[in-house]
């Protein structure tokens, strides 16, 4: 259960959550090394807080902020629930005196700290403090991280990714030709509804989506395919043999990602590129995968998989073994900085979730959307969050420990 430590008067809220000026409303970073005695080294962290959006439409949403004696802050979100939970409880204290900039030393730290460190809620909150530390090391600098990464995109090709698009033909048809006139040059399209338990008719029905697509979009779009982990060996290969004329982009997670040996036969057996990894958690993960040639496509999320620190690492990773690397884009803003700071041969694409992204930045000023297929980065510090005072009726800092 979430306890209130902090209940704060709205305008103290919000200057705690960054709206106005503290946190570069005005797209200004704080000077370098100014406070403490100026120099870099002592730069550290002072205070720690998960914070809680309410918005005018009760919609909620937590996100990461880190103080620092120097008055520069970072600030990350929206994170998960679970994330939130494992930074109060597992990270928050011993952030406090930490230095900011040292995020290797830091990730390398929190990694051998838990013997349960490898996977699941623990990196996911390993991950949102290394994205609010880049953050804040952006808001320090004065640059956006993608150029602090090293990278020097202006833009980056979103790929449309039809989550909860109905998939009656004639809908089906309307909305792929749509986003096409929208500028989408790749589509994803979700094979979920059916597995190994509807036999033929199902892999007939799964083919039968890609023909459409491709029959409404014609041949100057890039279709792939989600199928949730809902097949099995036999299903997916029958599913390959028969949409290869078709030649989609990608199959992903036709498998759960913990089924290395099926990813990797399935691979061996169809020219369809195999994908998966927004479930990878460090890059032991992905290198397991492309070392047995098992996938083509790496979807790491860096709200998961590490953070911003790791995703780099996985990039390299790939390049290595000639792969690509696509996010998983259940959010956006670490991505795109990572995909940014890449060459377009390993990250030609970051995912945008259409339905999703509607609403999900809600709280921000300048919400990821497309133009032409198109996401521009931002130039403002750090990923250039600013947070929408006219859409935040509450802001609190929450805590799940015990008092
Ligand atoms: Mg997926």
């Amino acid at each position: 259960m979430v306890e209130y430590v902090k209940r704060r008067s709205f305008l103290a809220g919000l200057a705690a959550a960054g709206v106005g000026s503290q946190l570069g409303g005005s797209g200004q970073a704080v000077a370098v090394g100014s406070g403490g005695n100026g120099k870099l080294g002592d730069l550290k962290i002072t205070k720690v807080e998960i914070l809680q959006l309410t918005g005018k439409n009760k919609r909620r949403a937590l996100y990461l902020k880190l103080h620092t004696n120097a008055g520069a802050v970072g600030l990350y979100g929206p994170i998960d629930n679970e994330a939130a939970m494992f930074v109060d409880r597992f990270f928050k204290r011993g952030l406090i005196g930490q230095d900011p900039l040292a995020t290797e030393t830091y990730w390398d730290k929190m990694f051998r700290a838990s013997r349960h460190s490898r996977g699941s809620h623990y990196i996911m909150a390993l991950s949102a403090v290394d994205n609010t530390l880049w953050d804040l090391r952006g808001r320090y600098f004065g640059l956006p991280v993608y150029r602090l990464l090293g990278g020097s995109r202006k833009k980056v090709r979103a790929y449309a990714s039809c989550l909860g698009f109905s998939q009656e033909p004639s809908a089906l048809q309307a909305k792929a030709r749509e986003l096409k006139r929208q500028g989408y040059r790749h589509q994803k399209w979700f094979v979920r509804d059916r597995g190994p338990s509807h036999g033929p008719e199902g892999v007939e029905a799964d083919a039968k989506v890609v023909r459409l697509l491709r029959e409404a979009v014609g041949d100057d779009v890039d279709l792939m395919f989600d199928a949730f982990w809902e097949w099995d060996l036999q299903y997916a290969l029958a599913w390959t043999r028969r949409v290869e004329q078709y030649r989609p982009r990608w199959i992903e997670e036709p498998f759960q990602t913990a089924n290395l040996d099926a990813f990797i036969e399935l691979s061996r057996e169809t020219s369809i590129p195999v994908a998966t990894g927004e479930h990878f958690y460090g890059r032991w993960d992905v290198h397991k995968f492309l070392k047995a040639g098992a996938i083509m496509v790496v979807q790491a999320d860096p709200e998961w998989c590490g953070g911003v620190s790791e995703l780099v690492k996985m990039c390299t990773l790939a390049s290595v073994h000639g792969a690509n690397v696509i996010p998983h884009g259940h959010s956006i803003h670490a991505a795109l900085h990572v995909v940014a700071s890449q060459p377009v041969e390993i990250c030609p694409l970051v995912e945008y979730l259409i339905r999703k992204m509607d609403t999900y930045y809600h709280f921000e000023k300048h919400q990821p959307r497309p133009v032409n297929g198109m996401l521009e980065l931002p130039e403002r510090p750090g990923f250039g969050i600013e947070l929408d005072e006219s859409k935040i009726a509450d802001v609190r800092a929450v805590s799940w420990q015990q008092s």
